[in-house]
């Protein structure tokens, strides 16, 4: 028997007997946290609380639980719900050779998935069934043991089970020793590292979702494999929740509602990620643009345009090839040149930047482009309108000195928060992504540079009173950088606007002015997108207004409908006297009933509906029906038009 020496966090620490396991160990310490815990960090590693603490020379041994409500216990749950879900299939279905099982934490959808191949092709309608069963282990607290065993007795344990993909994996990533899972009294084992829940009555919230088709490896070639789709929580309520919440979302997917209300589609004829903007989505895009251009005439922009491919040499030069290999489309050739799509703009705003010679006095200069680029994402990553192949940013560069730096960064989180307003957004969370700890390695620049740089962007910030989280090694290789994220109507954050700074492209471009002291500096570059890709916040816009667009954006502002086919003269002339005041307007001139005409425009969402019958024709009038509040009385065609007008101009975003 030895003694040990264990220390809980920072805090508490005793001299225990070994051998003892971490459980153990922290009932000794703390019993309220000790039943808590989903597993612990031991000297900064995870492990199960069925860990067996060993003596370190008398250092202290430093156990960290993973306790509920954090996204490390999160992981442990999930992870453990998953084989939760592995060991139900194998109850239900003998035979079923299993894939892979993780835990999901940043997909909205998931919380976890498992790959397997059963004997029989599973349906949606087995999910319950499944489900119940997870159940009925999870209510028999069955404990997860793990068990260290020699590669050789792995791979025939597997092989006796019938799972070769599982012994293909233990080939392929085991060491020597092999860590292998049971849950008691449960047909399951897998090849894991874990660390898991100490048993399985600690899983009492999760639920799963659906099932899809999936290649082992994620390769075509390879056997077909059904993928079950789960989630779990630490308690019924944020379950429910969730489900509610993503009941929601699905009422408001952009994919569903972009081909409902006819605004943009994806076609696999043309590419998949390719974007095409229909009129009525088009419309919405020119809204847009046109609020932007306007705002950066305001803030002292200059609009540049620039094309779509470069030669190849650029991209070596900009570095780009060498750090976005992965996603730039292939070269192509012409007259022995090779050209790239460009997958960003910067290189061309250096390009304009060095076309002349700048002093002090010129600066800051400020260039925008509407600019498309191009990303060779794999299809599996492509989402709609929020991960694609084909883009186009709000892409600003700005070049300035260190004496104006800060102003610039307040003046785009000023823009940033000015339009992200403009469309409905009200609520923003910021992050300061900087280097943190890591000094070395893979961040370029000087540590004067990155101080500099962080201190202004703290500046900024403390300046104009905002609250940000701060995370630590987030920046991106080239410079630190703020990321503003908006909160949408069902409590969702959307990562929109970035303003970063960039140590590396004015030193591979040797970038200058001339200072105050008649001698060659280098400029300050910020890279900076509001909107982020006008693609992505589009879908999200959708979302958030689940297609009821306020007025200003509204494809179609106001429908125009007839009662009855002898009105259709004037409904044209209607038609075209609110065109001309430059409202979008739609007509229904179809032979149909007046209340098909309504639910029409209802489900198009459309704001207004002008309803004209005999009277309103006589009396050269519109009868005025609002989308939500429904008949809000006849007027003149003048009148409704200054009223629509009104609410455009002032980009209203409710008719209230
Ligand atoms: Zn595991
Ligand atoms: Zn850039």
């Amino acid at each position: 028997m030895s003694e040990i020496n264990v220390q809980l966090n920072d805090g508490v620490a005793a001299q225990m007997a070994g051998p003892i396991t971490v459980g153990e160990a922290l009932k000794k310490l703390d019993r309220d946290t000790a039943k808590q815990a989903l597993a612990a960090r031991v000297n900064g590693r995870e492990v199960d609380l069925a860990f067996t603490l060993e003596e370190s020379n008398g250092e202290p041994v430093k156990i960290e639980p993973v306790l509920p409500e954090t996204l490390e216990g999160l992981d442990v749950l999930r992870h453990s719900t998953a084989h939760l879900l592995a060991a139900a299939v194998l109850d239900l279905y003998p035979g079923t050779q299993l894939g892979i099982g993780p835990a999901l934490l940043e997909d909205p959808r998931y919380g976890f998935f498992y790959d397997v191949i059963a004997p029989v092709v599973l349906t949606e309608a087995d999910l319950s069934l499944i489900e119940k069963r997870m159940r009925q282990i999870a209510s028999r607290n069955l404990a997860y043991r793990r068990d260290e065993i020699p590669k050789a007795e792995a791979l025939r344990l597997f092989k006796e089970r019938d799972e070769p993909l599982k012994c293909e994996l233990i080939d392929e990533k085991a060491g020597e020793t092999v860590s292998v899972y049971y849950i008691d009294n449960s047909p399951f084992i897998d090849f894991c590292l874990g660390p898991h829940v100490p048993n399985t009555n600690k899983l009492r919230a999760f639920k799963l979702l659906s099932l899809a088709g999936a290649y082992w490896k994620g390769d075509a070639e390879n056997p077909q494999m059904q993928r079950i789709y789960g989630t779990a929580f630490f308690s019924q309520e944020q379950l429910d929740a969730w489900l509610k919440q993503r009941e929601e979302a699905e009422k408001r997917d952009h994919r569903r509602l972009g081909r409902e209300l006819d605004l943009f589609s994806i076609q696999d004829a043309y590419g998949q990620g390719l974007v095409m903007w229909h009129p009525k989505g088009g419309a919405i895009r020119r809204e847009m643009e046109d609020y932007l251009r306007q705002q950066l005439a305001q803030r002292g922009y200059g609009l540049v345009f620039t094309p779509h491919i470069a030669k190849r040499e650029l991209w070596q030069k900009s570095g780009h090839e060498q750090n976005y290999a992965d996603v730039m489309f292939a070269p192509t050739e012409l007259e022995e040149t090779q050209f790239r799509l460009k997958p960003m703009n910067c290189p061309f705003h250096i390009g304009i930047y060095k076309s002349a010679q700048h002093s002090y006095r010129d600066l800051p200069l400020r260039y925008a482009e509407l600019g498309t680029c191009y990303r060779a994402e794999l299809s599996g990553t492509l989402h709609g309108l929020m991960r694609v192949r084909g883009f186009t940013q709000d892409d600003a560069h700005i070049f300035c000195t260190p004496e104006t730096v800060r102003t610039e960064i307040v003046s785009c989180i000023d823009f940033a928060f000015a339009l992200l307003g403009a469309f409905g957004f009200e609520k923003f969370k910021i992050e300061l992504s900087v280097r943190g700890a890591d000094t070395t390695k893979k961040y370029l620049g000087s540590d004067e540079n990155w101080q500099h740089a962080e201190e202004a962007l703290v500046d900024a910030l403390k300046g104009q009173g905002l609250e940000y989280e701060r995370m630590e090694d987030e920046a991106a290789f080239y410079g630190p950088k703020i990321d503003i994220k908006v909160e949408d109507a069902i409590g969702r954050f959307w990562q929109l606007t970035t303003v970063q700074f960039d140590f590396n492209l004015p030193e591979r471009f040797e970038l200058e002015y001339t200072g105050e002291d008649n001698k060659p500096h280098r400029p300050i570059m910020i890279h900076r997108a509001l909107f982020g890709s006008m693609e992505r916040f589009f879908g999200v816009l959708i979302e958030h207004y689940a297609g009821a667009f306020p007025m200003w954006l509204a494809p179609v502002q106001v429908a125009v409908l007839p009662i009855t086919d002898r009105i259709n003269d004037y409904a044209e002339k209607v038609a075209s006297e609110l065109r001309s005041g430059g409202l979008r307007v739609g007509t229904n001139l179809k032979s149909e009933k007046i209340g098909a005409k309504i639910r029409d425009a209802q489900m198009q969402k459309t704001p207004f509906m002008v309803v004209l019958g005999d009277r309103e024709m006589e009396q050269g009038i519109v009868a005025v029906r609002e989308r939500l509040k429904g008949d809000i009385g006849v007027m003149s065609i003048e009148e409704f038009r200054t009223m629509a007008r009104n609410l455009i101009e002032k980009r209203a975003l409710t008719n209230a």
